[in-house]
């Protein structure tokens, strides 16, 4: 116990320790700095403030427990470093609570509300030169330490505490909008600043309140004053993480502001080409270029292709925002010359207000998926929110919910569509088609909802359950008997990168006691241009199984002809959009006869798709098509009908 409450033992370590803590902390703020203005300079006035607070507190303890030091400095001296000291520490209340505000953007607007911030800390601070010379509030004894006289000097506590409860306020209101990282960093400095007063009057020294001050602004430097996670250090921007933070500061604050992009097109892909310096300096010569453009100097480079800037205060119908666009539209139209190299690049601007047009991160997230699509392709000016489909968002989101309850709630069910096969006369084939209908909507298309399960990852489900569903018809009905020969199966290109798609396709056959050879799979040339090692691996697997695959859509990829010799499938479904215009003019119809020529003299079979007229179908089995599919001779159908279908149609 003596140890702890005689500062005797430890005030001068403690004092250097703290000093050599700030120093370390000065040089890294010092080397840092460049990128920040208004935070990183109240972080330095505190950095400073310590500083001095430590020099004094050290020069204090060295008078009270030094013989040489002691006789150096002399009685008077000691009193006025002891009432610096003082000083210096009550400024660091109000230095935290403006670092604070700084950090999450926040200013107090008008001279009324800096002065009531401010006032606290004015009388602190003159508390001491007030009570030195009038000895109401405190004395110093005769060893040179500070005594107060209470209760009367308890009132210098009041602005802090003050301080304290605002800050609990903006730290419980704000931290959210932070990391987890930092928003503990924040309430550890918050802590040590507090733990340091009682800290004080327990151990009679400031020394332990210096240091943790010090450890905390070294904790400070690495969490907040660390620009990496917010500015990317090569070319001088801020980052997704800035952009993303700065938002949901502002709304949290209400506050209204426009976001101001620059979409430049093609970018990632002239930066791809570059070297990395080449591309580093392109990137910061824009930057350099728009912050003169910024009202606060800070250019936003969230993504690949889009620059950003805040108009804080601002709406997007300001003329501010279209001098600006006007400005950078005639500084594109000139070249970049980036390392000896011209270079031109095409912008599309945009501007979105807050928070009136979008009212949240998530909001602004979703309606940069619709904005992406739409920049370059409107033709106007500047691109606003009014000229985007927001729709598509909603009804995506919508479609999004239903599709991942449709498997629990028994939404889905399995259509087929048979398949004529001309050289018998017969239905032998058919294809499974899903079909999800909505108590609200209605049936929902397999072309809108796919993709939407191909992103939510419900399409795995959903193809599972579509094999199952097929597995299910042979074994517990007599289709076989009826004339069916094999099913089509579309597998999506999620289901063709699984591992474990051989043997999950494999245990279900097997438990339905379905043949390898009464299903084929349907894939689509998209899917076989990004091959990857496990989709060849998953295709070669089930072919040596037994089980045939069909190449879907045929003619509207961008196959060659040599893949698509080299492709392992033994069907080609020329796709509908080919068959209905060869049937309106003559250039398509040599299309449609040539290709059928290829798929011919590579010995494969040919299902000719969406054929809707028995003209089209009569022409169709003439050029040699083997399977014919469409509305002529049948829709998809539930699975009870497409059972009479074929008892009615095989006999
Ligand atoms: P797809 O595989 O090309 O399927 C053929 C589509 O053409 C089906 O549309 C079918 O109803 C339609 N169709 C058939 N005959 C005619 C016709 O004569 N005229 C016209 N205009 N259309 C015809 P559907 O059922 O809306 O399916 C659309 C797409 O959704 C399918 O194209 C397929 O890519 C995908 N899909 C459907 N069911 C599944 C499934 O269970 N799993 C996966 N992964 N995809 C599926
Ligand atoms: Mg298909
Ligand atoms: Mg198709």
């Amino acid at each position: 116990m003596e140890l702890l409450t005689s500062p005797q033992s430890y005030d001068i370590c403690f004092s250097v320790a703290s000093l050599v803590l700030i120093c370390v902390t000065l040089f890294i703020h010092l080397s840092e700095d460049k990128y920040y203005s208004k935070q990183g300079h109240i972080f330095g006035a505190l950095v400073i403030d310590a500083l001095l607070l430590n020099i004094m507190g050290l020069f204090h303890a060295l008078y009270l427990y030094n013989e040489f030091m002691h006789d150096l400095i002399g009685y008077n001296n000691n009193c006025y470093i002891v009432l610096a000291e003082k000083m210096l520490t009550y400024l660091i209340p109000y230095l935290s609570i403006t670092y604070l505000m700084s950090i999450f953007q926040i200013e107090p607007d008008g001279p009324l509300r800096k002065a009531i911030l401010i006032i606290p800390t004015m009388y602190s601070v003159f508390f001491y030169p007030i009570g030195y010379f009038t000895g109401f509030f405190f004395y110093f004894d005769e060893v040179g330490k500070l005594v107060y006289n209470y209760p009367q000097a308890a009132t210098v506590n009041i602005g802090v505490d003050l301080y304290y409860a605002f800050a609990t306020y903006l730290l419980l209101k704000y931290t959210k909008t932070i990391s987890s990282e930092k928003a503990s960093a924040l309430w550890v400095y918050y802590f040590l600043m507090m733990v340091g007063v009682p800290i004080r009057i327990v151990t009679k020294s400031s020394s332990i309140f210096e240091f943790s001050v010090s450890l905390t602004l070294l904790l400070c430097v690495y969490t907040f004053q660390n620009p990496s996670e917010f500015v990317d250090r090569l070319t001088g921007t801020s980052t997704r993480n800035a952009l993303n933070f700065t938002i949901s500061t502002n709304l949290l604050q209400k506050r209204e502001f426009t976001l101001f992009g620059i979409h430049i097109d093609r970018f990632n892909a002239i930066l791809g080409e570059k070297s990395s310096e080449v591309a580093a300096a392109m990137v910061s010569q824009v930057t350099e270029y728009l912050k003169g453009l910024s009202p606060d100097k800070v250019v936003f480079y969230p993504n690949m292709e889009d620059f950003i800037l805040i108009f804080q205060g601002v709406t997007p119908d300001e003329v501010v925002i279209e001098r600006t666009a006007e400005q950078i539209r005639k500084r594109f139209k000139d070249t970049w010359t980036i390392l000896d190299e011209e270079i031109k690049l095409y912008e599309s601007p945009y501007a979105i207000g807050f928070p009136d047009e979008v009212g949240s991160l998530e909001r602004y997230n979703e309606v940069r998926g619709v904005l992406d699509k739409a920049i370059g392709k409107q033709g106007k000016d500047m691109l606003r929110m009014a000229d985007l489909n927001l729709k598509i968002v909603e009804h995506d989101k919508k479609i999004d919910s239903i599709v991942k309850h449709a498997l629990d709630d028994g939404l889905l069910e399995v259509y087929y569509q048979p398949i004529y096969s001309p050289s018998t006369g017969r239905f032998s084939s058919c294809e499974a088609l899903l079909r999800l209908k909505d108590p609200q909507l209605g049936f929902i298309s397999p072309a809108i909802l796919m993709p939407i399960a191909e992103r939510n990852g419900t399409i795995l489900s959903i193809d599972r359950f579509v094999i199952e569903s097929v597995c299910e018809m042979f074994q517990e009905t007599d289709v076989r008997r009826h004339g069916l020969d094999y099913v089509e199966l579309n597998l999506s290109v999620v289901d063709c990168i699984q591992t474990n798609l051989y043997d999950n396709v494999m245990n279900m056959l097997s438990k339905y006691q379905v043949k390898p050879s009464e299903i084929n799979f349907e894939i689509t040339e998209t899917y076989e241009q990004g091959i990857t090692s496990v989709m060849d691996e998953n295709i070669t697997k089930l072919t040596e199984a037994g089980i045939a695959f069909s190449m879907d859509d045929f003619g509207t990829g961008y196959s060659n002809l040599v893949r698509i010799a080299t492709t392992p499938v033994d069907l080609f479904k020329l796709d509908k959009s080919i068959i209905q215009s060869a049937f309106e003019s003559e250039t398509s119809y040599m299309v449609m006869i040539n290709l059928i020529k290829i798929i011919k003299a590579l010995k494969k079979e040919i299902v000719a798709e969406g054929v809707e007229t028995g003209e089209q179908a009569r022409q169709l089995i003439k050029l040699g098509c083997d399977h014919i599919q469409g509305f002529f001779y049948a829709r998809p159908m539930p699975r009870d009908q497409f059972l009479q279908f074929l008892r009615d149609h095989n006999g």
